[in-house]
């Protein structure tokens, strides 16, 4: 019998963000109020006669592939959940004011298990001033899948892209960077020091704060309001989920611009940089490649440096070039490397 065999490409062979570009590639906007598409931190929808855009954002957590219930509280899993969405609305420089979850659940969850999965995500909601206002409960064949949509809402002239850096911009992070990262070979040391001994306790003590940065992160609404007290619109913006080095790549991509970033400049909280050499780490490469940061990236006009100079939550860290310059990281001792991005790839992680 002939049997005709189709062509099979490999998922891993393109990656998540290859992926998406096939699929965006056969995607048709077709309404006036659609503003933005697929390819930034949310969707931009404008209502016509309105000040103001509405922004949408969809995240998905998977067990197993983000998150390992024998060390998460479901409590902080709910938190997270929500956290990281606010956080892409907040990367459109927009608020977030409502979100949808969605929940798949295997029968090994008890009620009093999804109650504490919702005692976090109502927290969140409290935190960021969201409501929850609807989702969808289906049944599951292996764990726990979250899906989280937001909704967010800013006036049309605030809204900020991923490609909106022009060159001599300078290149902004909040917070620190690297510390979830660090956080999370804690976790996964001790679930390792576990399995082989059960009678061995987790040994937690010292690392609160990059614990906390992997279990509870935050999204940084206040920093939004701050750049808006200041008055200051980044050029373009997107927050750190992926890590450092993946996030610039996709502001100086779609902004078609260089940079040059400084190794020396890249806030790195003292306990992650102790962590790091203990687990024989290159802090810098946490700071660039680790993710789950939900820092916000930004470019600003050079002009607005003197507003935001005495900003304690603000770094900066480079500035944009001409493209043809490329993506470069400038080390301590001033060598010059381009930048890649090895961060989180959910079809190449494996
Ligand atoms: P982020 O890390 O900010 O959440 P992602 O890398 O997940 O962004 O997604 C980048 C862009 O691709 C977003 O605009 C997102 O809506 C879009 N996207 C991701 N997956 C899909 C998909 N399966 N179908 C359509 N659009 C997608
Ligand atoms: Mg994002």
């Amino acid at each position: 019998m002939f049997e005709e065999k189709s062509a099979r490409t490999e998922l891993s062979s393109i990656g998540e963000f290859g992926l998406i570009n096939h699929i965006s590639k056969s995607v048709k906007l077709t309404n006036a109020t659609t503003v933005k598409g697929i390819g930034d931190d949310a969707a931009v929808i404008s209502e016509s006669g309105n000040e103001t855009n509405t922004v949408v954002t969809t995240d998905m957590l998977v067990e197993g592939v983000h998150f390992d219930l024998s060390y998460v509280p479901l409590k902080h899993l709910g938190y997270k959940a929500v956290a990281v969405n606010v956080s892409d609305v907040c990367a459109m420089n927009a608020e977030a004011k409502q979100i949808t979850v969605s929940v798949a659940l295997s029968n090994r969850f008890s009620i009093e298990a999804v109650e504490e999965l919702y005692s976090g995500i109502l927290l969140a909601c409290e935190r960021y001033g969201v409501d929850l206002v609807g989702g969808d409960t289906t049944s599951s064949l292996s764990g726990l899948i979250i899906s989280i949509t937001a909704v967010g809402i800013t006036n049309k002239a605030d809204v900020v892209y991923r490609s909106g850096a022009r060159e001599k911009n300078l290149i902004c992070v909040t917070g620190d960077l690297g510390a979830a990262y660090m956080g999370l070979q804690i976790l996964e040391r001790e679930k390792t020091i576990f399995k082989d001994n059960p009678n061995v306790q987790p040994d937690l003590a010292g690392n609160d704060y990059i614990l906390e940065r992997q279990l509870k992160p935050e999204a940084r609404i206040e920093v939004i309001k701050k750049l808006k007290e200041f008055g200051i619109k980044p050029t373009a913006m997107i927050d750190v989920s992926d890590g450092l080095a993946s996030e610039i790549l996709h502001i100086c991509t779609q902004s078609n611009v260089g940079c040059e970033l400084y190794e020396d400049k890249l806030p790195i909280d003292l306990m992650t940089n102790e962590r790091a050499h203990e687990f024989k780490l290159d802090p810098t490469t946490c700071a660039l490649n680790g993710g789950e940061d939900y820092e916000l990236l930004f470019t600003i006009d050079i002009a607005d440096f003197e507003k935001i100079k005495n900003y304690a939550d603000v770094t900066v860290i480079g500035h944009i070039t001409e493209v043809g310059k490329g993506m470069l990281l400038v080390t301590r001792s001033g060598t010059v490397h381009e930048i890649t991005a090895q961060g989180w790839d959910a079809l190449l992680k494996k």
